[in-house]
């Protein structure tokens, strides 16, 4: 990976090499304790900190930040990007790309329960929570579902998108300093369209981190004789999708 940086000449001068690397080092001296300190800075902030040339924010870091959480360099924590530049050089594969070689629900999902099932989980799909209901001491008494089912568990996790989990805090639990952290959180929209096409397009797996303000990946890939082509749209709205896909096909 080193080697790559160092030997392609087209992306960054010699010199913007230079500006860049020495800030970078103490990632790689002191490691985590470095990366998590630099969680207050976003990464433009961090750039101009360390003098780096503005080229490096355009060419670098602003496909970068998109590619990594959909946002602007400006927005994101540089301990985000030293975190993922921290693997990309210290692990052997940790700059490969890999496709998954069929659809998610049945290459990614399905695996997972049917190993959750071998465990004697179960996976429901389609259970919408609608409400949390507290007992009188603060603690969950059931979920009310979708439907009007109480469900009751011994523990209760929420892996839903921060959007839906503050929309459902029970008012009880919102004032409290632990629950108080999620209103700095919140949701990015993100477009994702795929386009299949009947035929290749062209002869190599394709995936490009854009500069663009509003397209943030694009993927192109074969499948057999067709070929997929993948739009995710940053900080999305129809409107702006829409007028981006009239610009790509012109
Ligand atoms: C366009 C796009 C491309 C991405 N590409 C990649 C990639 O190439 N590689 C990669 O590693 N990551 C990628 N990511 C990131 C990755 O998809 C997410 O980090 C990951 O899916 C987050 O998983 P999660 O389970 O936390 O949240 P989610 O996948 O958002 O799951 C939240 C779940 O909560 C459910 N839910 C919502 N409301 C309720 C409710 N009231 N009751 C019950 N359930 C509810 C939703 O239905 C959903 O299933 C991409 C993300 C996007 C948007």
């Amino acid at each position: 990976m080193a080697a790559a940086i160092l030997g392609n000449q087209k992306m960054l001068s010699p010199l913007e090499k230079l500006q860049t690397g020495p800030p970078l080092l103490p990632m790689l001296v002191e490691g985590q304790s470095f990366i998590d300190a630099q969680d207050e800075c976003s990464v433009t902030e961090f750039c101009k900190k360390y003098g780096m040339p503005d080229r490096i924010i355009q060419e670098i870091f602003i496909p970068m930040a998109k590619a990594l959480d959909f946002i602007d360099p400006d927005r994101l924590s540089m301990t985000v990007v030293l975190t993922a530049m921290n693997r990309f050089i210290n692990e052997t594969d940790g700059s490969q790309t890999a496709f998954l070689d069929g659809n998610q629900p049945d290459r990614l999902c399905q695996p997972m329960v049917e190993h959750i099932k071998r465990l004697g989980g179960d996976v429901r799909l389609g259970a919408v929570v609608e409400e949390v209901v507290l007992r009188p001491d603060g603690f969950v008494d059931y979920l009310s579902m979708r439907g009007g089912e109480k469900f009751r568990a011994d523990e209760y996790v929420s892996a839903m998108p921060v959007d839906v989990l503050k929309r459902l805090l029970p008012q009880q639990w919102s004032i409290m300093p632990f629950f108080r952290q999620l209103d700095h959180l919140e949701g990015i929209p993100v477009i994702n369209i795929h386009l299949w096409f009947d035929r290749k397009l062209r002869n190599i797996d394709a995936l490009c981190f854009s500069r663009s303000p509003l397209l943030s990946v694009q993927l192109g890939r074969l499948r057999g004789p067709r070929m997929q082509t993948k739009f995710e749209f940053a900080e999305a709205s129809i409107q702006t999708t829409a007028r981006c896909i009239g610009m790509c096909w012109g």
